[in-house]
């Protein structure tokens, strides 16, 4: 994690797309309740946080660990804590996803640059707020986007994190 730039993130300016990360997150993983467990602890403690660390580029979100305050686990597909350890659900990742999710509905709402902080918009996500329709990027905003952008949508990594 040596490359890790946190950017922190207030949660209310996330609230919305919060819950509707999370309502999307419960549906997805509905038939795997370890994970529907992880999603709501993680939703919790995202819900109780003032504001949130986060790294853009790896997806990374630093959760402070409970037992050990000197101690935060930065998950993003990956964890350092015991159930990840274990391969079992754990809620820092599930947290983690969550606030990606987030960002990628709070992108679609507004145009790619109306956040200040550099997310992951895709052509396919990103909505043009003055006429409803699917954003077209120019060649500088695509060019833009592709820097953060892995292969793969932020819906089809939700998808892999919570099956
Ligand atoms: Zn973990």
């Amino acid at each position: 994690m040596s490359t890790a730039n946190f950017t922190t993130i207030r949660i209310d300016s996330l609230l919305d797309a919060l819950v509707e990360a999370l309502d999307a997150a419960r549906v997805n993983a509905a038939a795997d309740s370890r994970w529907i467990t992880a999603i709501d602890t993680g939703a919790d403690w995202l819900l109780q946080q003032e504001e949130i660390s986060y790294d853009f580029a790896s997806h990374a979100l630093k959760v402070s660990s409970a037992s050990r305050p000197d101690h935060a686990y930065v998950a993003n597909g990956a964890c350092q804590c015991e159930a990840f350890a274990k391969h079992s659900a754990c809620w820092h990742r599930a947290a983690a996803r969550l606030i990606r999710r987030a960002l990628a509905i709070e992108l679609g709402r507004t145009s790619p640059f109306a956040l200040t902080a550099p997310t992951a918009p895709t052509a396919r996500e990103a909505i043009d707020p003055s006429t409803g329709l699917p954003y077209e990027p120019t060649q500088a905003e695509a060019a833009f986007a592709r820097r953060f952008i892995s292969g793969k949508t932020a819906e089809e990594e939700l998808l892999e994190c919570f099956a």
